[in-house]
């Protein structure tokens, strides 16, 4: 595909700035940061220069010239964060979020790109709307916008939707999913797993057996049984898990698996990596840090599709982002609508926001702790999810040349997350009221801030 800095869609070098996008930018030199750049190997104190929204200089001591000097003194400077799995809810749901609103989150939360899940009304299913969705996001400028393609008509898991034309539309899709439900068909999968090959697609399965979590509530164990609400066992993702692994490794083709939950998936995926199968993993912050005992409020804000799994889940978790086993955090941004959401549990829909609180929370729940060095938290959002997909210009390394998709952060702000600050349309976050650590200071998109001193730039 396309090559870093390419004109379209997929570089992002054409003209940007819409009606709700940042304005022109004068060089930058980031002074003093602690820069963290996992794909150039680079952990040490270097200022970065930025000029006509690429990376112009890294090194120690750079002489601004004309550049405005911003001390990052106590701070990190990163690649641009990268989210593979969001639900933006434009087209058809726009009263729970768009593309805008969306895309502001985003940008606050220190992303540089985001991947679209297909489930919109209609479904992103043809070119028209992929285009749409790439276009929106391009207007609002705040954001690179990834849409990920359906794999199936209307997502309905009959025929396989039209692969080949979104691929090679002006949005070059190049991951087709159809997240909210599974690839229920094995055939199906299958053929996805062969077509997809012809342009280097990967495609990225959301792994759940519908026939055992059909009115599923939560996590089958002793606090489903605890609270008489029907479970969603382990073992309904697992197996998919397994299905699709086998699949891959039958057709060599590209497969990602969508938001890990269980101790059971992770095994599986470690095992298949070991003998050399294409596939790479995502892990959703909550499954991280949240456990199944939040049921026991019957708040639905809890409720979540994979649903808030056992302590030693979260613990598998954990570890797999460790060592690797899961490359990407990736937030499955799913805002609801007040009315949609704050009903009973039992009629909610399953998700919860992420895009304003995934860097706080990996700082908080996994770097804090010792499970992960900064270093890898840093590759998890960055480098490992811009992997997965091969999303080119973001991710780093931050080299001469290179876009300036840039965050900057500060590792040991501590802050507590209040919902209605959120710059999100919705309001349905499990954190509000939490104490956590770790705060975005700047974002910028191709040398553009769009978040500065922890402000939105709009
Ligand atoms: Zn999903």
């Amino acid at each position: 595909m396309s090559a870093p800095g390419g004109a379209g869609p997929r570089g992002g070098a054409g003209p940007r700035g819409g009606a709700g996008a940042p304005g022109g930018a004068g060089p930058v030199l980031l002074r003093g940061g602690r820069l963290v750049d996992p794909a150039g190997g680079h952990d040490a104190t270097a200022d970065v220069l930025v000029r006509d929204g690429a990376v112009a200089a890294v090194g120690v001591g750079l002489e601004p010239g004309d550049a405005e000097v911003v001390d990052c003194d106590g701070l990190v400077v990163s690649p641009g964060f990268v989210d593979l799995h969001v639900h933006l809810r434009e087209p058809g749901r726009e009263d729970a979020e768009t593309i805008e609103t969306g895309s502001r989150a985003a940008a606050l939360g220190g992303y540089t790109a985001v991947c679209p899940m297909p489930n919109t009304d209609p479904v992103a299913d043809n070119a028209g709307v992929v285009e749409m969705v790439a276009a929106r996001g391009r207007e609002v400028g705040l954001v690179d916008v990834f849409p990920v393609g359906a794999v199936t008509l209307g997502q309905r898991g009959a025929e396989l939707a039209e692969l080949g034309t979104m691929a090679h539309s002006a949005a070059r899709v190049d991951c087709f999913s159809d997240d909210g439900r599974p690839i229920r068909e094995a055939r199906l999968l299958r053929l996805a797993l062969e077509y997809a090959q012809a342009f280097d697609a990967v495609i990225a399965d959301h792994a759940e057996d519908p026939s055992l979590t059909d009115g599923a509530q939560m996590h089958e164990g002793e606090v489903s049984a605890i609270l008489g609400l029907q479970g969603w066992p382990a073992a309904a993702e697992e197996m998919v898990v397994a299905r699709d692994l086998l699949l891959a490794e039958l057709t060599g083709g590209r497969l990602h698996l969508c938001h890990l939950s269980t101790a059971g998936s992770v095994a599986l995926v470690r095992a298949a990596r070991a003998r050399g199968v294409l596939v790479t993993a995502e892990a959703a912050p909550h499954h991280f840090t949240l456990t199944d005992e939040l049921a026991r409020s019957f708040d639905p804000v809890y409720k979540v599709n994979p649903p808030l799994r056992s302590k030693a889940d979260v613990e598998a978790i954990r570890t797999a982002l460790a060592d690797g086993t899961v490359d990407a955090i990736a937030t499955d941004h799913a805002p609801h609508a007040r009315e949609d959401k704050e009903v009973e549990w039992a009629s909610a829909p399953p998700g919860m926001l992420g895009l304003e609180t995934a860097l706080a929370l990996t700082i908080t729940e996994l770097v804090e702790p010792g499970y992960l060095r900064l270093g890898q938290a840093v590759e998890r959002l960055t480098a490992g999810p811009a992997r997965c997909r091969r999303l080119p210009g973001h991710g780093g390394p931050l080299v001469p040349g290179a876009p300036a998709n840039l965050t900057v952060f500060d590792p040991t702000a501590a802050w507590t997350v209040a919902a209605p600050a959120l710059a999100s349309r919705a309001r349905n976050t499990p954190y509000h009221g939490r104490q956590v650590q770790g705060r975005v200071v700047h974002t910028l998109l191709r040398g553009t801030f769009t978040v500065r001193g922890g402000k939105a730039s709009w």
